[in-house]
């Protein structure tokens, strides 16, 4: 991008802040912007054949600030490969990846991705908490929700909710509730330039005031769903003082007992990435406001020695997936409180239940209330993607692997039928290269697709791979 396309009020700003140094900032926005790529150690860790294999692939190298996230360059196309579409990768801009490690979750804990959407720090979450405890990713706007569902589907996480709520509303319910808290706050995006051109079409003084004023509002939210003794990571893309550093110190003058630990940038002139801003604070644990016990959160009673109350049609509901589940999956290990969505069963992490109650969720937008298990049909079972894609191989009765780089795995991730040996029979889990990527149906020598037809792919598509 050419500088002088840079709004003149935000290279006064910047030259204001920086100095002498402003000139080597505004020359990085005519470089080619950075690509990176976090490998989901949920399915693979970096070291692994298939990451390997990518690793060769995209000619990747690594991001210092994470462990798990690489660089690629140009003509590599990882969101093309079908790598992608098993979830081994999420791709991310490199000094994103820095507010998931800040905040450091651990396996076990109750974290919030309070604004989620498309899923980058959610699904370094889901990673860094191995899949354990309840994370629980909201995003405001419903129609980016179905994108965060779809990416938090894809990389198989089973120990996500993803609610569509505001702040306000969330806080009502879960306050004093999380451990971590990650609020990768809307901002004005002038780290976007170089990738989103519109970002610089937008971008004003008076937007990024509006812009401030909203991030206090969420970050006040934010405080009260935290736990005493509880952390916080505090995130932009962007670079002025107002969103940033300002924003962080009206919050912990107002707020006595959240104490800042460190803020960093990342500036695109000193590190390779587009630029981020990140603050991790923490809440004192003698910290008076917001406890569960003062809320409500968690509420006796409504709750069994066993967990919740099962109503009788859920009941039969979840007595039919485990009947199907004791002979198509033997070696399924599901933890969690069956909950059915009309035809829809949904297992909700255990942690959800032992923490909290389902009783939250009432009247909460929840486009996925845990992991997916299956559609309930009238006397059958149809599994749920998101349950092929949470699954290793050797936990299906069947399974049936593709080559990466075979033209039936083309064909299958098109939404076409196999021929297979006749000997398969029933439902078979697909895989490219040991990495789940749908069900299908095999009967006669013949394998159904079962692939979402929302995510088969265009030849095209494949084509410029
Ligand atoms: N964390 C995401 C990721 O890593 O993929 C990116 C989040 S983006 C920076 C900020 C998100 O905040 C957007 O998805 C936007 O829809 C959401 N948002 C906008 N207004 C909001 C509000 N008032 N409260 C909460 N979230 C809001």
């Amino acid at each position: 991008m050419n500088e002088e396309r840079l709004p003149a009020a935000f290279t006064a700003a910047m030259k204001e802040m920086l100095g002498q140094e402003a000139d080597a900032f505004l020359h990085s926005y005519t470089l080619p912007r950075t690509q990176g790529l976090r490998f989901n150690t949920l399915k693979s860790t970096p070291g692994s054949a298939p990451a390997a294999q990518a690793a060769a692939l995209f000619g990747l190298t690594p991001v210092p600030w994470c462990p798990s996230g690489y660089y690629y360059e140009d003509p590599a196309r990882p969101g093309r490969h079908p790598f992608h579409a098993a979830g081994l990768y999420y791709i991310q801009e490199p000094s994103a990846m820095s507010a998931a490690e800040l905040l450091a979750p651990l396996p076990g804990e109750t974290v919030l991705d309070l604004a989620a959407a498309p899923g980058g720090k959610t699904t370094h979450l889901a990673s860094l908490m191995q899949g354990q405890g309840l994370l629980v990713s909201n995003e405001i706007h419903p129609e980016r929700a179905k994108i965060l569902a779809e990416n938090v589907e894809r990389l198989g996480i089973s120990h996500a909710l993803v609610t569509s709520a505001t702040p306000g509303e969330l806080s009502r319910r879960f306050a004093g509730v999380f451990d971590r808290i990650m609020l990768d706050a809307p901002c004005s995006g002038e780290g976007m330039f170089r990738k989103d051109p519109a970002a610089v079409s937008e971008w004003s003084l008076d937007h990024v005031k509006m812009c401030a004023e909203r991030q206090w509002d969420i970050l006040q939210d934010a405080y009260l769903m935290l736990k005493p003794g509880g952390s916080m990571v505090y995130s932009t893309c962007t670079f002025n003082r107002l969103e940033n550093e300002e924003t962080i110190s009206r919050f912990t003058r107002a707020y006595p007992d959240m104490e800042l630990i460190t803020q960093k940038r990342l500036w695109p002139h000193h590190e390779k990435g587009e630029g981020h801003f990140v603050a991790l604070l923490h809440k004192a644990a003698a910290s008076g406001s917001g406890e569960a016990e003062r809320s409500g959160s968690k509420r006796s009673g409504g709750k069994g020695k066993n967990g919740p109350r099962v109503h009788a049609s859920l009941r039969d509901a979840y007595q039919q997936f485990s009947d199907w589940a004791a002979k198509e999956l033997p070696g399924f290990n599901g933890q969690g409180s069956p909950l059915l969505f009309g035809e829809s069963l949904y297992l909700l992490p255990e942690a959800f239940n032992e923490r909290l109650h389902t009783g939250l969720l009432d009247g909460l937008k929840v486009p996925r209330a845990g992991l997916h298990l299956a559609h309930l049909k009238k006397n059958r079972i149809e599994p749920a993607h998101a349950l092929a894609m949470s699954l290793q191989p050797g936990q299906a009765a069947r399974h049936y692997d593709l080559a990466a780089d075979s033209p039936e795995l083309q064909a299958w991730l098109r939404g076409e039928s196999l021929a297979v040996p006749a000997e398969l029979h029933g439902w078979t889990l697909v895989t490219v290269e040991g990495l789940p990527v749908s069900w299908g149906k095999a009967s006669l020598g013949q394998l159904k697709n079962h692939l979402p037809k929302g995510l088969r792919i265009q030849k095209a598509h494949l084509e410029e791979a």
